[in-house]
């Protein structure tokens, strides 16, 4: 099999940012470290910050008064600033500088009185950061739902997710336009697109994407290969998956996945693969 490791793929500006600020605190000795959900999704992240001391957790309410809480890669809303803030609470953001700007622009459209759509998973915590922003938002992820969420006369003010599948954001903003009069900012991260793009572009016949399941940039290049795609979050997914019968595998990686991963698999791959002696297991899921 051959296998080609496609380009660009793995961390982004955004999570290099995001995990300098936590490494430094984490060489900062005699501080209780915790963590606003996970930095970002990927556990073989999560699990490096546990060993160097950091502490997750889903509320404020368990972080002691006057410890340091990092805010995760995807950003917070409002009222847990305010809350961090009233708790004396000493706050380092690794919120993404392009979240951020999703979230300037969602606060925008609000002050301005406009309705506001936010094209994204209303589970993901970067939706649920933007929705505090405009707390009245729709959220959609869908041409079905572009063309049936309900909204008040006048502008509608536009925003997305930015891990998102690009070519899905412009046709929902496509099917909005057609009922309503559209200010947008929606858009994907360059990072996402430029994963993206390589992955379609790709002209093999499977890929494998590295990176956690809860990843939604990763799911994502898995949605937009246009052949058969993998994914693995472990080594021990990755030994489960069934690559028999792959003749040129694409090797990318989620813009969480540490560069370390993305080696040892291809080693893995190579040691079990080049050999022609494929391990049994499983198909992808991630579709
Ligand atoms: S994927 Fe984009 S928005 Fe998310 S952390 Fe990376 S650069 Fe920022």
């Amino acid at each position: 099999m051959k296998i080609s490791v496609i380009n660009p793929h793995g961390f982004c500006a955004g999570v290099t940012g995001a995990l300098r600020k936590a490494l430094r605190l984490a060489d900062s000795p005699g501080r209780s470290l915790y963590c606003l959900h996970e930095l970002v999704h990927n556990e073989i992240v999560v699990a490096d910050m546990k060993k160097r001391g950091f502490a997750f957790v889903e509320s404020l309410d368990d972080v002691p008064e006057g410890a340091t809480v990092l805010f995760s890669a995807h950003g917070v809303c409002p009222e847990v600033r305010a809350r961090a803030a009233a708790r004396r609470l000493n706050v380092v953001d690794a919120t993404c500088p392009f979240v951020d700007r999703v979230h300037r622009a969602a606060r925008g459209f609000a002050a301005r009185g406009m309705p506001v759509v936010v094209i994204g998973k209303a589970s993901h915590a970067e939706v649920k950061g933007i929705l505090g922003e405009a707390p009245d938002a729709a959220v959609i992820c869908s041409v079905e739902e572009a063309r049936a969420v309900g909204m008040p006369g006048g502008p509608v003010g536009v925003v997305s997710q930015t891990t998102m599948n690009a070519d899905e954001v412009r046709e929902i903003v496509a099917a909005l336009r057609e009922r309503f009069e559209v200010e947008t900012t929606a858009d994907v991260c360059n990072a996402t697109k430029e994963r993206q793009d390589a992955v379609k572009a790709f002209d093999g016949d499977a890929i494998l994407v590295l990176g956690s399941a809860s990843s939604s940039n990763t799911r994502r290049l898995c949605e937009v290969a246009r052949c058969r795609a993998f994914r693995a979050g472990t080594m021990d997914e990755l030994r489960a998956l069934d690559l028999s019968g792959v003749s040129h595998l694409g090797v990318t990686s989620g813009a969480s996945t540490p560069e370390s991963f993305l080696d040892a698999a291809v080693r893995r791959l190579e040691a079990d693969y080049g050999s022609g002696a494929p391990s049994a297991g499983r198909d992808c899921d991630c579709r």
